[in-house]
């Protein structure tokens, strides 16, 4: 047995029964589920409401499973999947924290790589998920047609204009399938479609579920990706709205996008979340990158935006942070440029950004 083999095996024995606490240090994001394995939060990578939870026996295996990025078996996969890193880096990682490496060669620093494919576990599932975002896709329609009323009727709801120019990456749905967490038909909705892309693949697909009406599905996550097939990674992707020239905007939420586009009639891409935004792969040949970043009282929104803002130098792109100046209102968790919109109109964004 080589000495990593040698190690690998030291290090999941010991983190056997303690990798709560480890997570809850390597991965501090995880804490409401790290308080409570097998409860439902927010997916720390992907955002929305409730796709990810660690496995009730998560203290001994470190597994957890968002319904969309897929399962993660073990602590040292799941810990790969949120910081990009490779195996031998999340070993280090916790062993460190577990006080196990003796060598001070191994007490590197971990550094975050980028992250690495993994192969297909099951390809017949993963070849029936891809006919699926095939179908659903093909089933959709611009967001012109006339039965694409409850978009329009929604994003007018949100105070934004109705009308969309016809990108090929925002489309319509008239009757998607809403399941919930554990699977279970809940019924069919009105849906706003996007797609999301990286590189020149499409990884998945974005719902906003809507009632005829335009508002909101009552349903408990009206916003939910589909699933991503196992051979692809969603960290990293982007709803491009547009093609951009030498300079693109960015924004978390496809509604605060629409708002940036609205104001400025910048390109304007969406990243989906925080964590997604702090991983975006910036596409060649953009020199200048505007973060229209989200004011949270988490401060998650500030940090993924200083993130993509380092990203972005690294790769010798200039980046610009404009966020929302606050106070944050008592009663909620965040601004964002769209609730800037809707309060001060599009001068306030000449005024903060440019
Ligand atoms: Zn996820």
């Amino acid at each position: 047995m080589n000495t990593q083999a040698l190690e690998s095996v030291v290090v999941r024995n010991a983190v056997r029964g303690s990798w709560l606490s480890v997570l809850d240090f390597l991965a501090p994001e995880l804490e409401r589920a790290i308080s409570k394995p097998g409860k439902h939060i927010a997916c720390p990578v992907h955002g929305g409401k409730d796709g990810f939870k660690l496995f009730r026996d998560a203290d001994i295996s470190g597994g957890g499973i968002c319904n969309s990025c897929g399962a993660k078996p073990d602590g040292f996969s799941l810990l790969m999947w949120l910081r990009g890193w490779s195996f031998p880096d999340a070993l280090t990682a916790v062993a460190n924290v577990l006080g196990l490496s003796t060598n001070a060669a191994d007490q590197k620093p971990v550094v975050i790589r980028k992250p690495v494919f993994t192969k297909s576990k099951s390809t017949t599932d993963d070849g029936r998920l891809k006919a699926i975002l095939r179908t659903v896709w093909l089933e959709s329609k611009s967001v012109h047609h006339p039965d694409a009323e409850p978009v329009r009727l929604y994003l007018q709801s949100r105070g934004l204009d109705g009308w969309l120019p016809n990108w090929p990456s925002i489309r319509f749905h008239s009757k998607m399938q809403y399941r919930n967490e554990d699977g279970k038909l809940i019924g069919h909705y009105p849906a706003m479609l996007a797609l999301i892309e990286k590189g020149n693949e499409a990884i998945t697909i974005h719902r906003t579920f809507l009632t005829p009406k335009g508002r909101k599905a009552l349903v408990d996550s009206p916003k939910k990706m589909m699933p991503t097939p196992y051979n692809k990674l969603v960290v990293g992707s982007a709803i491009r709205l547009g093609n951009p020239g030498r300079v693109l905007c960015v924004t978390e939420g496809i509604e605060t996008a629409l708002a940036v586009i609205e104001a400025t009639g910048m390109v304007t891409w969406p990243l989906i979340s925080a964590t997604m935004m702090s991983q975006f792969v910036i596409p060649a040949g953009v020199e200048k990158l505007m973060i229209w970043s989200d004011l949270d009282r988490s401060c998650a929104g500030s940090l993924a935006a200083t993130k993509l803002a380092e990203l972005a130098k690294a790769q010798g792109v200039e980046a610009v942070i404009c966020e929302p100046k606050g106070p944050i209102p008592v009663n909620s968790k965040s601004v964002d440029w769209l609730d800037v919109l809707n309060q001060q109109g599009p001068n306030a964004f000449v005024r903060s950004c440019f």
